[in-house]
């Protein structure tokens, strides 16, 4: 393939890339979205494999195979309630893909494009910092999605480390790193200044994740999708790939404006945020008196259901867990067929990844329309006959706004407890993610049926 040809492919391809974001920033266009990015990919790794620079193409060849064969294999058998782990370690591989990169850069570089010495040096200058950078970039996200995918799957403490002046360290691995850069340049690329500032960058990307605290991983996970993309377009540069480079760039901004969206929905900073210095200082205290709580039975709830006139349900995390979409869509089928006006609240931070609940509840074919954000239906619950809680715990609790002691203070939610009734499916009264109990258990209006989710939903649906 000629090489003004491979330029065309990776213009096309970049087309393909924006159509792709585009597409999934709606649930009806995401699937369509996803055929798009796929289609952008085919292209850009066709054009990049038979690029004149490419050599080495059986081993390419031998190199997809394996990695296409374990890719596979992963993503068929991950669990929806897996994929935010899955999404973590797979930033963590884009991060050391850059790390290696810039090694491999730096060891070899490219040759000079210029004749002119003068300009020859400045391309150097610049090959060195590029290298360096994208090798900075790389390290972090390459540790912090580590910690990421150890927090989310619970082999990590959720809970944050707080280290003494955790923010005097980060700021001095961010200012050691810049001074090693000016040194790195100036002594004509220095091994030593590279590798010092890469287990900086690999003890500095760690404790910048280590130190946020559980219910803070929505931002963290949306930042290292982030910090993912930049490292790809770190590595664009090194390689001189402008498809890279572009890519790259999609995705980090993406990743930012996804993480500008995730701070507005926890009502976090964003400054403070990239700073990485937002954990949480305040003790949770266990002994408060909540008050008893009332038990139904799914006989009952279907009862009270075929009463309401109008239905809200939240999903949470709990759904995702106990696969309970497919039965919460048969009810939501029977009840509408009965009139009933039946909705879904969502909360941006549902689950453990930003459109999880979405996801799941296309998955089991409910209808979008009905599928609603929180700020959308969030003064709704006072005229709503009866909510149904289903495996969320946060993103419904009052404490948020009522407690100002509480580590999700401030946090926006899903107003449940203005309905007339609330029915909570839980298994048991333990915590959510950010282990703050929840007063909400304990209100008059509000009923705990517990027990697996699924096997909840189906009784009910039976009883209808
Ligand atoms: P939570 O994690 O707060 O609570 C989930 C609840 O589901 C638990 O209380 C649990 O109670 C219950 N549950 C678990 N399994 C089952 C089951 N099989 N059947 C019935 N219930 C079950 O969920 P939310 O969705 O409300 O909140 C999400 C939390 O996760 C927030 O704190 C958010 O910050 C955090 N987070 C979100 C991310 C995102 O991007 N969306 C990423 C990372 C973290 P029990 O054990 O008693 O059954």
């Amino acid at each position: 393939m000629s090489a003004g040809l491979v330029q065309a492919a990776y213009i096309i391809a970049a087309i393909f890339f924006i159509f792709s974001l585009a597409g999934l920033s709606k649930q009806e266009s995401a699937r369509q979205g996803n055929y798009y990015g796929i289609v952008g990919m085919a292209i850009a790794l066709i054009a990049t494999i038979f690029s004149p620079e490419a050599q080495g193409f059986g081993w390419i060849i031998v190199a997809m195979a394996i990695g296409g064969t374990i890719g596979i294999f992963y993503a068929r058998k991950v669990e929806m309630t897996e994929m935010p782990e899955l999404v973590a370690i797979l930033h963590s591989f884009v991060g050391m893909a850059a790390v290696l990169v810039g090694y491999n850069s730096y060891i070899e570089p490219p040759a000079p494009i210029s004749v002119d010495l003068v300009e020859q040096h400045a391309e150097h200058v610049i090959h060195l910092v590029e290298v360096f950078l994208g090798v900075f970039i790389g390290a972090v996200t390459f540790t912090g999605s580590v910690v990421a995918f150890g927090k989310l799957r619970g082999v990590i403490s959720s809970s944050p480390l707080n280290l003494p002046h955790k923010h005097k360290m980060n700021l001095a691995a961010v200012v050691v790193s810049t001074l090693l850069m000016i040194y790195f340049v100036k002594a004509d690329g220095s091994m030593f200044a590279l590798i010092v500032m890469t287990l900086i960058a690999f003890a500095f990307g760690y404790h910048l994740v280590a130190s946020i605290g559980g219910a803070d991983m929505p931002v963290v996970v949306s930042m290292l999708n982030s910090y993912s993309g930049w490292a790809a377009a770190a590595a664009g540069f090194m390689l001189a790939n402008d498809l890279l480079i572009v890519t790259g760039a999609l995705v980090g901004s993406s990743g930012a404006i996804l993480s500008y969206i995730m701070c507005k929905a926890m009502n976090r900073s964003f400054v403070s945020v990239i700073a990485g210095g937002f954990g949480q200082e305040v003790e949770i205290s266990s002994d408060v008196e909540y008050g008893e709580h009332t038990e139904i039975t799914a006989e009952e709830v279907a009862e009270l259901l075929k009463e309401s006139k109008s239905v809200i349900i939240t999903p949470g995390y709990g759904m995702a867990v106990a696969q309970a979409q497919y039965p919460v869509h048969e009810i939501t089928e029977k009840l509408r067929a009965k009139g009933i006006d039946v909705r879904f609240g969502i909360h941006p931070v549902a689950g453990r990844l930003p459109g999880h609940m979405n996801v799941l509840l296309a998955e089991a074919k409910v209808p979008y329309d009905i599928v609603l954000e929180m700020d959308e239906l969030n003064d709704d619950f006072p005229e709503t006959d009866t909510v149904l809680v289903i495996g969320a715990n946060d993103t419904v609790n009052p404490a948020a706004l009522e407690d100002p002691n509480s580590p999700i203070a401030g946090m926006p939610v899903l107003e449940v407890w203005n309905a007339k009734n609330v029915i909570v499916f839980k298994r048991s009264m333990n915590t959510g993610y950010a282990g703050v109990q929840n007063p909400l258990f304990f209100k008059d209006n509000t009923s705990m049926l517990f027990g697996d989710a699924k096997d909840s939903v189906d009784a009910i649906s039976k009883a209808i």
